[in-house]
């Protein structure tokens, strides 16, 4: 889908700055982070504009975000289609301790919690912390 159809989908207006940012997480292979978004459409966006944009296109469910501490938030599409909106985001996220990546493994799902009676859930997110591939490749490596 483009960014336009994306848009359209969740029936937002088409600003410069949605489509900037729909359009820069599609070509990102990883979860961006507000500065990444807001350097990467360099001066033509304002800070606050950008910051806007990410909340409205969240709250429609066009991205997610992820948070793995307070200085680590970074932000992901969500992949919608005509016939099937994932909003749930019911996939594992991984963060490496090494590199810092940040990773949305869309193979792997949150299990469904059985919560004690009464509670009732809102969302779930799941951030594993570990090395990644590449990382722990490498330390095994490096300690043989
Ligand atoms: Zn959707
Ligand atoms: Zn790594
Ligand atoms: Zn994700």
């Amino acid at each position: 889908m483009t960014p336009t159809e994306i848009l359209t989908l969740h029936h937002l207006r088409k600003t410069p700055t949605r489509l900037a940012i729909v359009q820069y997480l599609q070509t990102s292979p990883l979860p961006q982070s507000e500065n990444e978004l807001h350097q990467k459409m360099q001066a033509s966006y304002d800070r606050i504009t950008v910051y806007r944009t990410i909340q409205t296109l969240m709250e429609t469910g066009v991205i997610h975000r992820i948070t793995v501490d307070s200085t680590t938030v970074r932000y992901a599409l969500n992949h919608c289609t005509v016939q099937l909106h994932e909003h749930d985001n019911n996939h594992v996220h991984f963060y490496c301790t090494n590199c810092g990546k940040l990773e949305c493994l869309k193979g792997v799902s949150i299990q469904p919690y059985q919560l004690p009676e009464g509670y009732r859930k809102e969302e779930c997110h799941v951030v594993i912390k570990g090395l990644c591939k590449q990382c722990s490749i490498k330390s095994q490596t490096e300690n043989a």
